[in-house]
């Protein structure tokens, strides 16, 4: 359910502006701003736990506005957002408003404001283990995730055969929907990051692993650079992360190829048929 949360007319005195007056004398500047997000956990529980802290996003603001002296409006807004996306990073939009009453024009009655959103981004996450307790790993890889965004859609963990010839053990695999309002580069460091937090040993290239977790794709992104590649460079081969992406995202188009996942997993059973490289896998349900 989407719903918001609305600060109104939030007022702080601070020095922006790009005329000398306004970097040394205090004016009003006066802020309202959308949390946009599921707040259904807030309206069952009535537990102050699920709610945003209002109170809090409100000093937030103020901080940030009292704390700085820009040139403009455009970039105290993104200063602004900035620190309210990581301070919650599960919402799904924020919009804001910043006004300039006292704006220095020869004109009475006049305000000016700048308006913005700062809006999530779907990701498709690959999440896979072959090593110790691997069904808790995955656990702890969605739970690692809320300090990134916010976990939409899970699949179903299943069973499969390990893929690239390095790997011994069977892995359990599964894909998750993913919002961040991370860029791509620090989604990755987010993901690298959680990671090593499950003791991922890097020294084996395909190797056996604790956790893994793969971007697969980013929104419509499509990227190339030495440390990210997107959508991933190999998923489209990977029956791994097809299947489970197919429960979760029957309308999936790859933003690279424009195929749907309905036609990615008939090139992929297809050219198992040919070639017999499919990795094929266990009852969904089944565990290791
Ligand atoms: P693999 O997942 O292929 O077994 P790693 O997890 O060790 O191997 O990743 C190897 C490198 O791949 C990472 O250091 C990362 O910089 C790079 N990489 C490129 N594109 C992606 C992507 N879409 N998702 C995750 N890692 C990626
Ligand atoms: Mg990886």
């Amino acid at each position: 359910m989407q719903s918001y949360i609305e600060i109104e007319g939030l007022e702080v005195e601070a020095k922006h502006g790009c005329l000398d007056f306004e970097k040394t004398t205090p004016q009003k500047f006066v802020f309202d701003c959308r949390f946009w997000g599921d707040f259904s956990l807030a309206m069952s529980s009535d537990s102050l736990d699920r709610a945003l802290d209002y109170g809090e996003a409100a000093k937030i603001i103020a901080d940030v506005t009292v704390n700085n002296s820009f040139n403009l409006i455009e970039r105290l807004s993104k200063e602004v957002l900035g620190s309210l996306s990581k301070k919650y990073p599960y919402l799904d939009k924020i919009d804001l408003k910043v006004s300039k009453p006292m704006a220095p024009i020869d004109i009475p009655k006049k305000n000016v404001a700048y308006f913005t959103s700062l809006c999530s981004r779907p990701v498709y996450l690959g999440l896979g283990s072959s090593m110790g307790d691997k069904s808790s790993y995955i656990d702890f890889a969605v739970n690692a995730l809320a300090k990134y965004g916010s976990v939409k859609k899970c699949s179903d963990k299943i069973v499969t055969k390990p893929y690239g010839g390095v790997a011994q053990n069977d892995f359990l695999n599964a894909v998750v929907l993913f919002n961040t309002f991370l860029n791509p580069s620090e989604l990755l460091s987010a993901v690298n990051e959680i990671e090593a937090q499950a003791k991922r040993d890097r020294s084996v290239k395909w190797g056996d692993r604790t956790l893994d977790i793969d971007i697969i794709s980013y929104d419509d992104i499509v990227m190339n650079t030495k440390r990210l590649t997107l959508p991933h460079v190999d998923f489209r081969n990977r029956a791994f992360v097809l299947y489970p992406l197919r429960q979760i995202a029957p309308d999936f188009v790859c933003p690279e190829t424009g195929k749907s996942i309905q036609t990615l997993v008939a090139e992929l059973e297809n050219s198992a048929k040919t070639n017999g490289k499919c990795e094929i896998i266990s009852n969904p349900s089944s565990d290791v």
